[in-house]
């Protein structure tokens, strides 16, 4: 066995004790004793703010206002106090810029005074804006490198927190990041600019059925699906190491066939990971409630109470950074790749999506009163109308190198976008598009229907688990996100065009009531007309077969299976009107944020060939050679003894040992030429392609016949960490 393998065999084996001492030092079971104890929240504010700075910070959260410089050097100090008493040297300003993942800059409270004194402080200035050099993060040629100036802006609607890490404490202040001039160079600030436009739209539209509403925020509760391995297996595993995924690994003979791992016990090491996991985050302000075991062997899922959705995305992006840390001092990694593993489910993000007024009121929760089913019909109708308008925009918000093996692979959910909502609310949507000629009768009986929705269904059996985006009762869970991937691109998505589709809901609206027609009647004549248009977008059955594929083609709606063809939209008229109508991505944003997309989809792409290329070169070749020459050696010294391979076991080996490296010798070559074309390039857009029509391909042949000789070849001298022995943690 090769020394990496054997040695991560033996380390685990060292460690089948559960490592000691790993709680958090607050031991205490009471969650809410030590919740948020790492976030300047309300109590912390209410302690260290005069009231004026308090109030002022919430009058800038609520209302979108913006603090005088006096205010913020007044909340920096209070700040500063709360971070000191606990411990914090530094503070940084927190951001997510376009890589997916998070970024910060830290800088010490510690300055020193013109006449050599050594002070603590931290103004409003460096609150409210800093400049990191960020001339190294993905611009997609926005900045270049002689105005390379990035700003990160203070957003004050998400909370400042203390990130720990070992002894070392840090202040951490969510941030947007930007260009000197004010572009968006991230994902918050499209986010932010989205959910605005979304509550414009919105608040209108909820005025119809309830004047007092005046605030409309979305609301995300993700589920966060993702691997657990055993940290000497991942390291023994240099494609794990350096892509995330394993480009090579003949799938282990039982992987999830028996269906025992999903909700099952959880093994105690993962387990007291995540206990504290769950600590640190609730100390952060993270509300994860739920753990449990998926589908796939080592595969889990955490999943948090729902938040406004700037402060949940902010959640997820934490606890990504937190998970990988506590991980860590387990001796383990997490894997958020979409497909790990070949052979068995990958990874998603569900993202449950709803909007909630300031009345309290969810929009897509059915009432008990015919005037808020009307209202939640319409919020339903209207998503629903979004997604039939959108669909491709949303398709290529999921985009990227890693979710490419979950959608349009052999895998859930489809590309396919299509909406699911159920036997009774399908049924509902039907009477109400059939109704004759609405008069008043007609109108009371429509509503009438809508009144007994609670009755009808909204229970929980009635699910369709490979639909992409479903109605689960009171929320759109959005299935096709990819587990690695920051929320907001899809969510800035959602937002944006659900704000579209309601301006264009109030006008049909208005303009039949102002020809004198009563609102209820407007309301459901405009409803009655989506539903009879987005039908197509509807679908019950099941996404995975291929019955569903022909069905949606002969529909019209698209099945983009990559990602070089997903991102095609993004330089459509629709795409520029989309994000330039409602002033979240002006046009030279959403070409940069497109060829950041593009441009990682190639980068990742060329790492995994390359990466591939020299595995297959300098470990498992190797290993097959010598394991041929061993059976030839054997071949020839039986004969010299007068015997032979006679039922021809031997032979047979050395010939299917034969077969498969002429395949991986030739797929090696093939790629390499391919890999050259794709380099020789200068247009991303035909780079990408290449890379996914040509390089791919070969990947998956070479991997194919390196899988068959992991079958063959003596298993002492296989050089790669299993399947068997990585994916079963113990
Ligand atoms: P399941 O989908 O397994 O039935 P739940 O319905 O309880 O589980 O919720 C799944 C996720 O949806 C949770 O993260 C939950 O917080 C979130 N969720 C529930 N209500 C809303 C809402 N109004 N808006 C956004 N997310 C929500
Ligand atoms: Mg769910």
């Amino acid at each position: 066995m090769s020394l990496s393998r054997f040695n991560a065999l033996q380390t685990i084996e060292n460690r089948l004790e559960p490592l000691p001492g790993e709680f958090s030092e607050n031991g205490s079971s009471n969650i809410a004793s030590y919740f948020g104890e790492n976030v300047f929240g309300e109590e912390a504010m209410k302690k260290h703010l005069p009231e004026k700075a308090y109030l002022g910070v919430k009058a800038a959260i609520q209302n979108h206002q913006k603090l005088s410089r006096e205010l913020a050097d007044v909340i920096a100090a209070g700040m500063k106090e709360w971070a000191q008493e606990k411990n914090c040297t530094h503070f940084a300003h927190w951001f997510q810029p376009l890589t997916g993942k998070t970024a910060e800059k830290h800088d010490s409270f510690f300055t020193m005074t013109h006449d050599g004194r050594v002070i603590e402080e931290f103004t409003g200035g460096a609150l409210v804006q800093q400049e990191p050099d960020g001339s190294s993060f993905p611009s997609g040629g926005m900045r270049s490198t002689f105005e390379a100036r990035g700003y990160t802006v203070w957003d004050p609607s998400s909370p400042a927190f203390i990130m720990q890490v070992g002894e070392g404490k840090t202040l951490c202040i969510p941030t947007i990041f930007v260009t000197f001039d004010g572009r968006a160079q991230d994902y918050k600030l499209p986010l932010l600019r989205s959910q605005n436009f979304l509550e414009n739209a919105a608040v209108p539209v909820c005025q119809l059925f309830d004047p007092k509403v005046t605030k409309v925020t979305a609301t995300l509760g993700w589920e966060q699906e993702y691997f657990v391995v055993d940290d000497a297996l991942f390291n023994a595993r240099p494609d794990l190491q350096l892509t995330g995924r394993t480009l090579l690994g003949r799938p282990a003979t039982k992987n999830q066939q028996l269906e025992d791992h999903y909700f099952g016990s959880i093994p105690e090491r993962v387990y007291l990971f995540m206990r504290d996991l769950e600590i640190e985050s609730h100390k952060l302000g993270i509300p994860v409630r739920t753990r449990h075991n998926e589908v796939a062997p080592g595969q889990y899922e955490v999943a948090p109470v729902f938040e406004e959705i700037n402060v949940a995305i902010d959640h997820n992006q934490l606890l990504m950074d937190v998970m990988e840390r506590v991980a860590r001092r387990h001796k383990l990694r997490v894997l958020f790749h979409e497909k790990p593993f070949a052979g068995i489910n990958g990874s998603g993000k569900h993202n449950n999506w709803s909007m909630g007024a300031n009345t309290g009121v969810n929009l897509l929760s059915p009432g008990n009163t015919p005037s808020r089913n009307l209202r939640f019909l319409t919020f339903f109708v209207n998503t629903i109308m979004a997604v039939y308008k959108h669909a491709d925009i949303l398709r290529a918000s999921i985009a990227h190198a890693g979710n490419d093996h979950r959608l349009g692979a052999n895998e859930a959910p489809p590309a396919i976008i299509s909406v699911f909502i159920g036997q009774a609310l399908t049924k509902l949507l039907g009477q109400i598009a059939n109704g004759k000629k609405t008069d008043d009768a007609a109108v009371q009986r429509a509503i009438d229907l809508i009144s007994k929705l609670p009755n009808l269904e909204l229970d929980n059996t009635d699910r369709n688990r490979t639909s992409p985006f479903a109605f689960t009762g009171n929320k759109f869970e959005i299935r096709a996100v990819g587990s690695s991937q920051n929320c907001a691109g899809p969510m800035t998505v959602m937002n944006t065009m659900m704000g579209l589709q309601l301006t264009d809901f109030k006008n049909d609206v208005d303009k039949l009531m102002a020809k004198g027609t009563e609102k209820e009647e407007a309301i459901l004549m405009v409803l009655k007309n989506y539903i009879r248009k987005m039908k197509s977008i509807l679908f019950e059955g099941n996404n995975y077969s291929d019955e569903w594929r022909e069905e949606a083609a002969e529909r019209g709606l698209s099945n983009h299976t990559n990602t070089p063809a997903a991102l095609e939209v993004l330089r459509t008229k629709h795409a520029q009107d989309f994000f330039g109508k409602s002033g979240v991505l002006n046009e030279r944003e959403l070409d940069a944020f497109l060829n950041v997309q593009l441009h990682a989809y190639c980068t990742k792409l060329d790492i995994e060939a390359q990466t591939l290329e020299e595995l297959v070169n300098s470990s498992v070749m190797p290993a097959v050679i010598r394991y041929q020459t061993e059976l030839a050696d054997n071949i020839a010294s039986l004969k010299v003894i007068g015997l032979d391979d006679s039922a021809g076991y031997q032979k047979d080996k050395l010939e299917r040992i034969n077969d498969n490296v002429a395949t991986i010798s030739e797929g090696l070559k093939k790629m390499r030429k391919a890999l050259e074309k794709a380099h020789a390039t200068d247009d991303l857009h035909e780079e990408a392609h290449l890379l996914c029509d040509e390089v791919k391909p070969q990947m998956e042949l070479i991997r194919e016949a390196v899988d068959t000789l992991e079958g063959i070849v003596d298993d002492q001298y296989w050089p790669l960490v299993k399947y068997r022995e990585i994916l079963f943690v113990r």
